[in-house]
């Protein structure tokens, strides 16, 4: 075998793995890490906000791909919980998974992360607020390292690792066939890597390509769930008594008309508005800067509808991304609306923006997002904005500005044991890719996890 291991994408879940494994180890275990992106110092997006002002679909995107994965340019924040960002303790148990995501958490912290504040909505008042207003916080720490502090933790650990690990960047793997003994890496250009134990760390970006490889292994997997909604941007001011105790609040609410779960999610203070190309499609997102000197006046958050259809409906990624499509057909990238347009059934104009007291971060395109986003799914944000408008006054304003469409795509969950194996043994797979998790923490934890089993494995 050329290898031990072999690790398939260098986001959080295959860096974490690749530190386990080599400083754990008894005696050297030589890993070899493909990544289909960049290394960290050469991950640019082309979006300068003067040249280029959206998303020009690069072949691979920056922002997604390269080391350090989708959270690169993230806004790092570390949330230490089992009740959201995955279901990791499903399969290794509720503790285990809290002591991991807390392990994972010391070394962000020794290798630049020292500092940062730690969050928790532990005894805070605003729970009962929350409850007051038929608003639900869900329990949490979060570490805030920000976008700055957050690239200088991977630009450190790339450091440790380059001289423990064969790292081979801008490689995309083709294929994973099982042979005698362990399995092969096909690479794009024909070539073949062996190891006797292979962990698939793809993330979201490699969903299509996960589902292909359990196609041709017969992995079962099991999907059903889409989450489509906006992300709010309003003043700073607003969401002060929420963001300056919790940083990010995760709340949930149950919509009156049709009892549809919606939910707050990636909470940025003083953020900034993103947009983000997955397979080709121009979604939203957002982050934040530790550092106050690039600080904006505007909090954003996403407002989340949960789908889950049932069959014979399979495909829900495929219905998030029509929505999406949609909106990308209309306007041209991302769209953005007053919250008083949408109220009172007119699109935004770039004059109505223009003239309003929230000034966007993102350029996006002024337009009417009832046109996009379903009713049902737009009934529910907008019942949730007057929920919050209770407990943040001011979330209600006709300025807030709705940007469309945030669509959180969730892996089909491939089945694996308490190991996160397949049913192949030595065949791994872990992070948002998985299935399993959708948070950094829980996907940074699964790589750990594999890893100390890996270790257990290669001893006997
Ligand atoms: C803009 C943005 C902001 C976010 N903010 C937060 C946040 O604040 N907090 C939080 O908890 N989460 C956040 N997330 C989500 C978080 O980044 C992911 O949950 C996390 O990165 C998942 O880690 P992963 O290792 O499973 O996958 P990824 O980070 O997606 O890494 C997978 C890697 O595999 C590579 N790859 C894919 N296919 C192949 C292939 N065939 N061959 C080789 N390589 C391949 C990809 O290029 C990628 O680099 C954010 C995501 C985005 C996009």
């Amino acid at each position: 075998m050329d290898y031990d291991v072999l690790i398939v994408g260098a986001g959080p879940g295959g860096i974490f793995s690749a530190w386990e494994l080599t400083e754990k180890a008894e005696s050297p275990v030589r890993v070899a890490v493909f990544e289909l992106g960049s290394p960290l110092d050469r991950r640019k997006c082309p979006i300068d906000g003067d040249r280029v002002k959206s998303c020009v679909r690069c072949k691979t995107c920056s922002i997604m791909s390269g080391f350090g994965g989708a959270g690169a340019f993230s806004d790092g924040k570390y949330n230490i919980t089992n009740d959201f960002g995955g279901t990791l303790h499903e399969h290794i148990g509720k503790a285990a998974a809290m002591k991991l995501m807390r392990y994972v958490d010391a070394i962000n912290l020794r290798f630049g992360g020292e500092g940062t504040k730690l969050y928790s909505t532990a005894n805070s008042a605003i729970k009962q607020l929350c409850l007051q207003n038929g608003l639900h916080l869900l329990n949490a720490q979060v570490r805030h390292l920000g976008t700055d502090i957050n690239y200088v933790v991977l630009e450190n650990l790339y450091q440790a690792l380059k001289d423990r690990v064969d790292f081979f960047f801008n490689t995309p793997v083709r294929d994973i066939r099982r042979i005698e003994g362990g399995y092969e890496a096909v690479l794009e250009d024909g070539r073949i890597v062996t190891a006797s134990r292979c962990v698939i760390s793809v993330g979201r970006s490699g969903s299509k390509w996960m589902e292909g490889i359990c196609r041709s292994l017969n992995i079962p997997t099991h999907s059903n769930r889409v989450d489509i909604g906006v992300r709010v941007e309003l003043p700073a001011e607003v969401f002060r008594p929420l963001t300056d105790e919790l940083y990010e609040s995760k709340i949930v609410y149950r919509t009156e008309k049709f009892e549809d779960p919606v939910r707050t999610f990636c909470m940025n203070p003083h953020g900034v508005v993103v947009s983000e190309n997955t397979n080709g499609i121009v979604t939203v997102n957002g982050h934040s800067y530790e550092d106050p000197s690039r600080h904006t006046e505007n909090t954003n958050f996403a407002l989340l509808v949960s789908k889950q259809f049932s069959e014979p409906f399979k495909d829900s990624n495929g219905y998030g991304e029509s929505i999406a499509r949609l909106s990308n057909m209309l306007g041209g990238g991302v769209m953005v609306q007053r919250f008083g347009d949408l109220i009172r059934g007119r699109r935004s104009t770039p004059g109505r923006i223009a003239s309003s007291f929230v000034t966007p971060t993102l350029s996006a395109t002024p337009g009417d997002l009832s046109l996009v986003i379903p009713k049902r799914i737009l009934d529910g944000i907008i019942e949730m904005i007057y929920a919050l408008d209770k407990i943040a006054p001011g979330t209600a304003n006709d300025d807030t500005l709705l940007y469309g469409v945030e669509v959180k795509f969730y892996n089909m969950e491939v089945e694996l044991n308490e190991n996160l194996e397949t049913q192949y043994p030595g065949l791994y797979v872990i992070g948002d890719g998985s299935g399993v998790t959708h948070s950094l923490s829980h996907a940074s934890a699964s790589g750990v996890h594999v890893a100390r089993h890996i270790l257990g494995t290669l001893c006997n």
